[in-house]
């Protein structure tokens, strides 16, 4: 009698079949770096200048507005001067190209996915070209700086003008929906994560236990390579077109 055979995994059905159905993509500075804005947690990186509790927290905002202000107006004014690389094109493609369902999570704060053309983009750490009243808690399009005697246009008050950006000891945005996502993706890209910022460092395990395929594309090894069931290690200019390649064409 010949063994039954066990049906195989849906990753690894769907990866034969090329059909993924729902794409979730992770993305984080490194993809970014490579358009020329500095990554925060990498030797040189933004968080070896700064001392974060002072620029990026609740409290240090509450202690010396007119420094965070500052340090988030040098990251508004770098980012009129940047524009979308090929990783940051190849992923707009992947979701105009590909029958599935492709969503981008991002954590970084610059508009580079927007600028590409990628829509269907969930900005968990909120965006840089946005401000955020804390008197009223309305949301403004903003390309100029912030100084404290900043006033809101909606409720007309100063002083609690910030950047719409998520800080340390703050939750970051969308949660409930990007869970949602994970729970039904059947493939995880992580792209250009160091891979030790929670939440986001545990997606890859929200992921797999819901039966994805999970993917690291990143410079070098991060901290939660082992995690993943493949891993390409390279400039995300390179690897990251010949991946939506590879995924487009099967
Ligand atoms: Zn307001």
């Amino acid at each position: 009698m010949p063994r039954a055979l066990r049906p195989l995994p849906k990753d690894l059905i769907a990866g034969l079949m090329g059909n993924y159905q729902h794409i979730v993509v992770l993305t984080g500075a490194g993809l970014s770096a490579e358009s020329g804005l500095s990554t925060f947690r990498d030797k040189g990186g933004i968080w070896s200048k700064y001392d974060y509790r002072d620029v990026a927290t609740p409290e240090g905002f509450a202690r010396d507005p007119g420094l965070v202000l500052d340090f988030y107006n040098q990251r508004r004014r770098a980012h009129a001067h940047v524009a979308p690389n090929a990783a940051h094109v190849a992923l707009a493609r992947l979701e105009h190209e590909h029958p599935g369902e492709v969503i981008i999570v991002t954590q970084n704060i610059d508009t580079l996915h927007e600028a590409a053309g990628s829509q269907n983009l969930i900005h968990m750490h909120g965006e840089i070209l946005k401000a955020l009243c804390a008197s009223c808690g309305t949301r403004h399009a903003w390309a100029k700086d912030i100084v404290v005697d900043t006033r809101c246009p909606a409720c007309g008050k100063a002083g609690g003008m910030r950047p719409d950006v998520v800080w340390f000891g703050e939750m970051p945005y969308h949660m409930e929906r990007i869970a949602e996502h994970l729970s039904a993706a059947d493939l995880f890209l992580s792209i250009g994560t160091s891979g030790n910022v929670y939440p986001a460092a545990g997606f890859v395990a929200e992921a797999r236990i819901n039966g994805a395929h999970t993917v690291e594309l990143n410079l070098e090894p991060s901290e939660g390579a082992s995690l993943f069931a493949e891993a390409i290690h390279g400039p995300a200019t390179a690897v990251v077109p010949a991946y939506v390649e590879r995924l487009l064409t099967g």
